[in-house]
């Protein structure tokens, strides 16, 4: 029997309890004619059921928007639209008609169609995702099912949901309360729902295949969504063992408590910064909480989610004025539209790609559609025109990149000041290196550059040519393979002598292992998820220079992610306890570090 599983941490903390299996298969539908009488009748039943769903969508998300906010609300007003799509209705009320088809069988005919012409291209998952819930939905109407909701949650009761995919939807829906793990066969560390179970503060472990087949309905399960293990069924020892890691991570949060209002210097007196990274507005407020020295990497996306239009000019320049302002006195470092792979916006005309993250995205997408790149640079503009605001590149691999964009900041300064709008008269334009190409140029690239900041999730992913969300390839995922390390002391090096800030602000530096190896490589600026500040602070605060050096020197001699990974470890367990910082030991969670139901504890 299967004990344990292996899947993508995706959102810190361990809990343990009882699996509640979410089954999103969809009901079987016959092959179903009517009479050429009954097909009015038909479309009525058709009607019906697509008011029926847009108004039960309606209700959702006006649940989750209070509960939730606006931003994970969005994901209901975009499945409404595609819900009452005009074009898809009438193409499945044509089957009625002309082919006497069952509502259903129309229905189900027509999504198929759909999702045909959607798959095959990584950045439609999500409009995927909508319409499955959408025909589920409609096919629980249509033929009387029950549907999939998680209103079926006993609510004295804390459970872990187990599903085949979570959808960004799905994800929402949970009560924090009651569910307390997440558990899902497919998805990855970017997928919204991902981003979402973070976000809410529930540890969830993604891309766990096997898990449906694995765990039935009620079995007892440990999850640690740091490290990405599920363990069915844990043993008295098992659960021990948990508690024991439970308890001396929080003796370690007691600690880290004191850490907030200290500064981020290191034990010989050398300052670091430490800013944080902000993907969602909620976040903000956590990040000033846990003593971010601003913001060193504003994700973009995030507006879009779920949205059917971009956010107007006014918007974007509103959000950034809110951070900017929260963050006084420090920096925001706002990154322009990463857009691609999965992260379009519904609606947008996007191509259909062989390999969409190696196509059409980021920087390309933005100076190809100045309607979606000039609003945002204005409202960037507008912003800073009493903030502390710089402009950030991701995925640049061409120097003509950022002469464009710097072309454009210069003629959007120009036109907010012909028409009497308030904004800065120019912009600090800073480059993500996240390709080998802009490392291997990072010479020529600091001429026009303002700033680096390195994006080691991407650059990890580019370098190893390994996709950073593929569960089965998690192992090789590591920005500890020396051609990682080897790019990072380079881009130092010229960062240093061209006289500009190089920063980092992927994962790598909100991991406190890894944060030792770029303080001892020599930075002294990270951008760090906000939950993980205190920690890596506190690593900052104990651990000698010299012997950071050591391990850093160490590292650039190394000839595999595994000696660079020991000669990190062997170095910092001088100074701390290791297993506190293991990679694989669980991170403080953003609301709920750690539960163990009281019945199911060793004690
Ligand atoms: C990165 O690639 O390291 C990064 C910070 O950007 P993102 O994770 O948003 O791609
Ligand atoms: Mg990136």
């Amino acid at each position: 029997m299967t004990r344990a599983l292996r899947g993508i941490g995706v959102s810190p903390g361990v809990s343990c309890a009882p699996a509640f299996i979410v089954r999103m298969d969809f009901p079987e539908v016959p092959d179903r004619t009517v009479r050429p009488d009954q097909v009015d009748a038909e479309v009525a039943r058709l009607r019906e059921a697509v008011g029926y769903v847009i108004e039960h969508l309606g209700e959702l998300g006006q649940r989750v928007l209070q509960r939730a906010g606006p931003e994970e609300s969005r994901i209901f007003d975009a499945q409404i639209e595609m819900a009452k799509d005009p074009d898809f209705l009438a193409s499945v009320e044509t089957l009625i008609r002309n082919n006497y088809l069952s509502a259903e069988t129309a229905y189900e005919f027509k999504a198929l169609e759909y999702r045909n012409l959607f798959s095959g291209a990584a950045m439609l998952r999500e409009k995927i995702a909508d319409l499955n819930a959408i025909q589920l939905r409609m096919l629980n109407r249509l033929m009387g099912g029950v549907g999939h909701e998680l209103w079926s949650i006993p609510h004295d009761e804390q459970v872990i949901v187990v599903a085949h995919e979570l959808s960004p939807g799905l994800t929402v829906q949970l009560d924090r309360e009651h569910v307390v793990g997440l558990i899902s066969e497919e998805g990855t560390r970017t997928a919204h729902a991902a981003i979402l179970a973070h976000s809410l503060g529930i540890p969830a472990v993604m891309g766990a295949a096997g898990a449906l087949a694995a765990i039935p309905p009620g079995m007892m399960v440990l999850l640690d969504g740091q490290a990405g293990t599920i363990v069915l069924d844990p043993t008295r020892d098992e659960l021990e063992e948990a508690k024991t890691q439970i308890s001396r991570r929080h003796r370690l949060e007691l600690q880290l408590e004191s850490v907030v209002d200290s500064p981020a210097v290191t034990p010989g007196g050398r300052p670091i910064v430490l800013m944080g990274n902000v993907d969602l507005p909620e976040e903000i407020e956590t990040a000033v909480r846990m003593g971010a020295q601003g913001v060193g990497l504003l994700r973009t996306e995030f507006l879009l989610t779920g949205r059917t239009a971009l956010p107007t000019e006014n918007e974007q320049a509103e959000y950034f004025r809110r951070v900017a302002t929260a963050f006084h006195g420090y920096p925001v470092v706002i990154r322009s539209y990463d857009l691609g792979g999965d992260k379009f916006p519904v609606g947008f005309k996007a191509p259909l790609e062989a390999n969409p993250f190696l196509g059409w995205r980021s920087i390309r997408v933005c100076l190809d559609e100045p309607a979606v790149f000039r609003p945002q640079v204005r409202a960037v503009l507008r912003a800073a025109a009493d903030r502390d605001i710089q402009l950030m590149l991701p995925l640049v691999t061409l120097v003509e990149e950022v002469e464009l964009t710097r072309a454009i900041v210069e003629e959007e300064a120009q036109a907010l000041r012909r028409e009497g709008i308030r904004a800065a008269e120019s912009l600090p334009v800073g480059v993500m290196i996240e390709t080998p190409a802009a490392a291997l140029i990072a010479d020529r690239l600091a001429e026009v550059s303002a700033f680096f900041s390195i994006g080691t999730n991407d650059l990890t992913q580019y370098t190893l040519a390994v996709d950073r969300g593929n569960a089965r390839l998690a192992d090789r995922f590591t920005p500890h393979h020396p051609s990682i390390v080897r790019q990072l002391h380079q881009v130092l090096q010229v960062g240093r002598e061209a006289g500009i800030p190089v920063s980092v602000c992927g994962e790598m530096a909100s991991e406190p292992l890894s944060a030792v190896l770029l303080l001892g490589l020599g930075y002294d600026r990270l951008s760090v998820s906000p939950p993980a500040l205190p920690l890596v602070k506190w690593v900052v605060r104990t651990v000698p220079e010299p012997a950071a050096a050591r391990a850093a020197e160490s590292a650039l001699a190394a000839a595999s992610a595994e000696e660079v990974t020991e000669s990190i470890r062997s170095v910092v367990g001088e100074y701390v306890d290791i297993r506190l910082l293991d990679p694989h030991s669980a991170l403080p969670g953003r609301r709920r570090v750690a539960t163990l139901p009281p019945g199911n504890t060793a004690s």
